[in-house]
């Protein structure tokens, strides 16, 4: 979504937000309905993996925690979509909450907010006020209707996440 500001390249080369240390399991991403509607039929798809499901299968994601193989803090594990040149999912299968990062949609004290991932390298080196009229001017008011229509992929709202 944010192609207009980040380049593909500079995120095929970078990866960082496809694989999660303990501390940010909660960013690994939430599968739609809709998403698994479109992944069951895809033949690598192993619907056994999404390990959590939650409101009567409305949604799901993949339970890493069993993923670690050290104590280390630091150690990351990588989305089960995570291939050598990125993610191998389609953009009909890609979980929305993948497409808007490094957006997120919170709830902060009950305001639906969209802010930005304080982690992604290439987006923070960009002036914050010209993230910001990008995405109020073509993002903003779909991410807000979307994520009204699926309040499960709202987040809790964390301090150092700058709102747009
Ligand atoms: S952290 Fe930022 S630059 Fe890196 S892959 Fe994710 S969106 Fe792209
Ligand atoms: S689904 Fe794809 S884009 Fe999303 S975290 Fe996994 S590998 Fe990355």
């Amino acid at each position: 979504m944010l192609g207009g500001i980040l380049k593909k390249e500079t995120c095929a080369a970078c990866r960082f937000c496809c694989s999660f240390r303990r501390t940010s399991l909660w960013e690994a991403p939430v599968f739609t309905y809709e998403n698994m509607l479109v992944l069951k039929d895809d033949p690598f798809f192993d619907g056994s993996d999404l390990t959590v499901y939650l409101e009567d299968y409305t949604y799901a994601k993949y339970d890493l925690s069993d993923k670690y193989k050290t104590d280390d803090p630091n150690e990351e594990v990588p989305c089960p979509y995570l291939g050598e040149k990125g993610c191998t999912l389609s953009e009909r299968e890609k979980p929305w909450d993948c497409k808007i990062w490094p957006l997120r949609v919170m709830n902060k004290d009950g305001e639906i907010v969209v802010a930005l991932t304080p982690t992604c390298p290439s987006i923070n080196r960009l002036d914050f006020e010209t993230v910001k009229e990008f995405v109020d001017t073509n993002l903003k008011k779909d991410i807000i209707e979307y994520a009204n229509n699926h309040p499960y992929l709202i987040k809790e709202y964390r301090s150092d996440y700058p709102i747009i």
